[in-house]
């Protein structure tokens, strides 16, 4: 299965509005599962599009193995068709006068594929989709979650290269959704298919991808595995877009005691990293003690008070308040503490995410 690269990617869809896309570079590798995440409006699916041929680039170019497929400059442009690609969208439309059967046979034969072989391959996905028994049913006896499985084996069929995803399991409920993801993952094992997916959720892509792609007005903002862009945010935007509940956020030149504290920590500990814009404490990384002797020497600590505390079924949520400061912390230890009691609120040096001015991360 060729890669397929973005070089310098421009989308504009009319002379006077913002640029859907602006400088993509992107290089996805064979047999990578790579999510495009990010807001809405972002240009994730735009970016899909562009790179199906369903979307002409403004400039820059894409290549798929040794072929250029489409690059202005050049006056090159080679159609969705040709591109060996398969695409599945949020809203898949299945053939209502077709059995499941008939459907998921439907690109095979359009191809012209012969009998013996769409006979083969149609049983392998549904096998492997388990809708084999649903064979001689139609499309309006099955459920939301069983259609959008037809839809991705109707693809999976004709094998191509590469599978295109924009939400596709966007309609389905929250357990439909996590059984589809984890037979989504079981395909792209068995069928070792290069797929791109797009979500605006930051689950979904953590569950998923084998890397992430952050984008935000359209721009790249980090490329990198789900461990990457969580563990080493490469600016504000990916620290506070992942992770729920979110990144504690704290601002230097805030004024607020806890910033305060931690710039005054942080300062003789950066030498020459430059000049610090805030820092990053994820809640699971937020810690909190009674007795100061239990904080680990080293950590970042400081006087708080209980908040509220939020049960979120096995796991809780701790407000911790300085001087009208909230930051939470998250554990899943039933707490023993109670609102209003003080404690020593602590952090590893290494949970401190420190950024610049300018939001970008300050390189260790
Ligand atoms: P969502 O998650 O809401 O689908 P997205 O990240 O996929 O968003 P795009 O659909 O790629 O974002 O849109 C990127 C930008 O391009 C948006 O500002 C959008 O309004 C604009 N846009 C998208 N499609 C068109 C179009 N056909 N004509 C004009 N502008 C468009």
């Amino acid at each position: 299965m060729p890669d397929i690269i973005l070089r310098n990617v421009q989308k504009s869809y009319s002379a006077n509005s913002p640029k859907a896309v602006s400088d993509l570079d992107l290089h996805i590798g064979n047999g990578e599962f790579m999510c495009l995440l990010g807001p809405s409006g972002c240009g994730k699916t735009t970016t899909l599009r562009m790179i199906a041929g369903l979307e002409n680039l403004s400039d820059g170019e894409i290549v798929v193995g040794d072929k250029v497929v489409d690059s202005p400059a050049r006056a090159q442009f080679i159609g969705p068709e040709k591109r060996g690609m398969g695409l599945v969208f949020q809203s898949y439309a299945l053939w209502p006068h077709l059995t499941i059967e008939r459907n998921t046979d439907f690109g095979l034969r359009l191809r012209k594929v012969p009998k013996a072989e769409r006979e083969e391959r149609v049983t392998k996905v549904m096998k492997a989709l388990d809708i084999e028994k649903y064979r001689t049913r139609y499309p309006s006896q099955l459920s939301g979650g069983q259609q959008q499985r037809v839809a991705l084996a109707r693809m999976l069929a004709v094998n191509p290269g590469v599978l295109l995803l924009d939400e596709p399991l966007s309609n389905l409920d929250a357990r439909l959704r996590l059984e589809m993801r984890a037979e989504l993952k079981r395909i792209h094992a068995e069928f070792r298919t290069t797929i791109v997916f797009v979500t605006h959720d930051q689950w979904e892509a953590m569950t998923l991808a084998t890397s992430i792609a952050v984008m935000n007005e359209g721009t790249l903002q980090q490329l990198g595995t789900p461990n990457d862009i969580y563990d080493r945010p490469a600016n504000r935007f990916v620290a506070e877009f992942v992770g729920s509940p979110p990144i504690n956020i704290l601002e230097i030149g805030a004024g607020h005691a806890l910033d305060l504290a931690v710039n005054e920590w942080l300062r003789p500990r950066l030498g020459t990293r430059g000049e610090v814009g805030s820092v990053g404490i994820r809640p699971e990384a937020l810690s909190f003690t009674t007795s100061e002797a239990a904080v680990p020497s080293g950590s970042f600590r400081h006087r708080a008070e209980i908040g509220g505390i939020l049960p979120t079924g096995g796991s809780w949520i701790i407000e911790l308040k300085v001087d009208g400061r909230i930051v939470f912390a998250t554990t899943t230890e039933a707490p023993t503490l109670r609102g209003g009691e003080t404690v020593w609120l602590h952090a590893r040096p290494t949970a401190l995410h420190v950024f610049d001015k300018a939001r970008n991360r300050l390189e260790e």
